[in-house]
């Protein structure tokens, strides 16, 4: 049984228009009985995406055509492959209110979410940590340096995992060290092991999953999955669920990195996915 719990759609501005069919198509052709696409939630009123393209997710108009989309895709696959409605919704520091109203506005729509830490606030200004190298340099002499920018984001992570949504709680968590993507060009001199460890403990005492995801791998200056192979093992430890994620954004990067995982044959599909193997 092969899930993948992490993929983008054609709703994404800084993605490709590869159609969900393609998506879809290209999944089954790989072996997999399920997906969850989970595109980038609106980002929140009254926040302004300070990536210079502002295209960091989907536009909030867009939001009833996606779910449409996905209606018609789930029906079009039905017997061949399980389609789940998700969105990859940010938590941003300073905006769970408006972000918890969102997700009570949207509930009915979704089987599935992902909540994930993208955006780092630094005294009253926000910064998209994974955008590029560059900027990440930038953020390194504005936070300080490179450990003050994980030390930023293992924090926001751990609000994340704690923050306690109240109509509906996105169950697993995304790309917990994504402040990784740049490591062999921005090294940290800290290995965070301590943040880490609490915060699986959080995703723990909570029965939250983990998305265990390729993209990383395919990044030149990170060249491994997230989370890293020992937050894994402390995962797998923990009896933490593991979800694979490509986190695609074209149809051709499915299935992205999924060789380098560890415990390939012990991954977890959040569902129940019915039909065979
Ligand atoms: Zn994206
Ligand atoms: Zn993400």
């Amino acid at each position: 049984m092969r899930f993948d719990g992490h993929v983008h759609t054609p709703f994404c501005p800084h993605g490709s228009s590869d159609t969900l069919n393609e998506y879809a198509e290209r999944a089954l052709s790989l072996g997999y009985s399920g997906i969850t696409f989970t595109e980038h939630a609106p980002l929140p009123y009254g926040f302004t995406d300070p990536v210079p393209e502002s295209d960091s997710a989907m536009k909030r108009e867009d939001l009833p055509r996606y779910f449409q989309a996905l209606k018609e895709i789930k029906q079009e696959f039905k017997g061949r492959l399980q389609i789940f409605t998700g969105l990859e919704v940010d938590f941003i520091e300073g905006f769970e209110k408006e972000t918890d109203a969102f997700l009570t506005d949207v509930q009915d729509y979704l089987d599935d979410a992902i909540l994930s830490v993208h955006f780092l606030q630094h005294k009253g200004k926000y910064w998209c940590m994974d955008y590029s190298e560059d900027l990440f340099g930038e953020m390194a002499s504005v936070f300080g340096s490179v450990d003050d920018i994980y030390a930023a984001y293992y924090k926001t992570v751990k609000d994340s995992v704690q923050f306690r949504f109240s109509s509906f709680q996105p169950r697993r968590i995304g790309h917990i060290t994504l402040a990784r993507k740049f490591h062999k060009r921005y090294p940290a001199q800290r290995t965070f092991a301590e943040d880490i460890l609490f915060i699986l403990e959080e995703i723990k005492a909570r029965d939250y999953q983990l998305d265990y995801n390729g993209a990383g791998t395919v990044k030149p200056n990170c060249q491994e999955p997230y989370p890293s192979d020992w937050v894994v093992q402390e995962a797998a430890k923990r009896k933490i669920p593991l979800v694979y994620g490509s986190d695609a954004h074209t149809a051709a990067g499915l299935h992205q990195g999924f060789s380098e995982l560890l415990y390939r044959d012990k991954l977890a599909s959040p569902f129940f996915l019915d039909g065979a193997e």
